[in-house]
């Protein structure tokens, strides 16, 4: 039987996932109404990530010192996990910042590994993968940097742990039971951003599905019409993985 201290725990954890989620459909909304089909995903897309990234930093300069995070540039353990999901929003802003932001040599390698991990996640299950260990499309090897750092999806947004040692352990081992010690409300946030975010594409006859990261981008590169597509309620993730199928 849960305690007295744990109930008001939960219950205050549960008030401030539904708290962030709210919020977050409030602002999405607002965004969707406000702006032109050719801009809209992206503007979704951002408006969730600076949400996002306001209320992380907030949360870092609160935070008590048990739960600082062991994340830096250059740790990129859990950037081999690939089960990540993203909206189409996202992947909008993915492509887009992929083809406006990156140099020639760097697009050039990201979009051949895009194409190359769409394939694979058509093969094999993401667990598969994690097992693997199968890096992000994303991720260059040899610095262990995020290439798409200013457009990384939510979740990696949220995803974080308190000992990046453990995070090695689990990598190295390659086992799923290693005990990675996590700051939680940093993925209670970044959960119920992507909640919030869904909830307003949802109830505005969007797709809110989530897609498989690399078959999601290489659809949004491929298909330069899909945030205007997106944009008039089309369901435009029906033929990639998405939601259950990335279990
Ligand atoms: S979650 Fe672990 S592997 Fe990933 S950046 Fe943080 S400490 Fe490093
Ligand atoms: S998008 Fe970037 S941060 Fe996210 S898993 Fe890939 S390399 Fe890591």
């Amino acid at each position: 039987m849960a305690t007295d201290d744990e109930g008001d725990i939960g219950d205050a954890i549960d008030a401030l996932a539904e708290g962030t989620a709210m919020i977050q459909a409030a602002a999405t909304g607002e965004v969707l109404e406000a702006l032109p089909e050719d801009s809209v995903a992206e503007g979704a897309a951002m408006v969730a990530f600076l949400r996002l990234e306001g209320v992380l930093t907030e949360v870092t300069e609160n935070e008590p010192e048990e739960m600082k995070v062991a994340c830096v540039e250059g740790c990129a353990w859990c950037c081999y996990i690939g089960h990540a999901g993203i909206s189409a929003p996202e992947a909008v802003a993915l492509a887009r910042h992929i083809e406006d932001d990156l140099d020639e040599e760097t697009r050039v390698v990201v979009q051949a590994r895009v194409e190359e991990a769409a394939e694979r996640a058509t093969l094999r299950t993401p667990m598969q993968r994690w097992r693997d260990r199968e890096p992000c499309a994303f991720l260059d090897v040899d610095t262990r940097a995020c290439r798409v750092y200013q457009a990384r999806p939510l979740r990696c947004r949220g995803w974080n742990s308190v000992d990046a040692s453990a995070c090695e352990q689990s990598f190295e081992r390659r086992r799923d039971d290693v005990d990675v010690p996590t700051n939680r409300v940093r993925f209670l946030l970044a959960a119920s951003t992507e909640d919030g975010q869904a909830r307003a594409f949802e109830s505005s006859g969007r797709d809110h599905r989530r897609g498989e990261m690399a078959q999601s981008v290489q659809l949004a590169m491929a298909e330069p019409d899909l945030a205007v597509r997106w944009a008039r309620g089309e369901p435009v993730f029906d033929d990639i993985l998405t939601d259950d199928e990335l279990v």
